[in-house]
């Protein structure tokens, strides 16, 4: 399952597809605004300028710390959510979650607790690809060269930045975004280590 699971993180896919299900980066500026950040791309809620992410609301830009703090925060919340580790049944007319992993592997154990009463099968709430997945998203919208090229996972609704304002906005924003990128990457290479290790769980867990 491991090796599979890996495949739709190869780069045929696109990142609105790949990252369909990547929860953007929330923000809270000194304002008390509260915004979605999804990179270099066109938000009602927020512009990109010269100087760093300007909140729409008030027009102040954040200081970097402050996005650093929120994104380093954010990660964390990710990944203890993971750790929570709640199975959750496939069949939606029983939908029993635990954290305990049954006798039983991968089946349901049901509400009579003997694996019995449910045909439906276990499978982690948060799942280790959902967490990877969610950190190589948080990992691309500070990725100027992804921005640059277009790629980014669009925000519904406004009308795209123009290439020339994103190319203009990636060189101006350069470090602050490798400053990001630095506190994601010191998730993701831990992360990407586990995430090959629980390809051994998950194979227990397919018997
Ligand atoms: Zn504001
Ligand atoms: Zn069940």
């Amino acid at each position: 399952a491991g090796v599979d699971a890996l495949a739709p993180l190869e780069s045929t896919v696109s990142d609105a597809e790949r990252f369909r299900d990547a929860a953007f980066l929330p923000l809270r500026c000194a304002c008390g605004a509260r915004f979605a950040f999804g990179g270099i791309v066109a938000s009602r809620d927020y512009v990109v300028s010269f100087h760093g992410i300007k909140c729409a609301a008030c027009a102040a830009v954040l200081p970097t710390l402050r996005v650093t703090a929120q994104l380093e925060r954010i990660i964390r919340a990710h990944i203890s959510r993971y750790y929570a580790g709640w199975l959750v049944c496939d069949d939606s007319a029983c939908g029993i979650a635990t954290r305990q992993i049954s006798v039983y592997g991968k089946r349901c154990i049901g509400l009579s607790g003997t694996a019995h009463g449910c045909k439906g099968i276990m499978r982690y709430r948060y799942s280790d690809k959902a967490l990877y997945n969610q950190l190589l998203y948080l990992d691309s919208i500070f990725d100027i060269e992804k921005a640059k090229k277009g790629l980014l996972k669009p925000f519904e609704g406004p009308e795209a930045l123009s290439h020339a304002l994103v190319e203009a906005l990636a060189v101006h924003n350069a470090v602050f975004f490798g400053v990001c990128r630095g506190v994601v990457q010191k998730y993701l290479s831990d992360c990407g280590r586990r995430y090959v290790d629980m390809g051994g769980l998950f194979n227990f867990m397919e018997k």
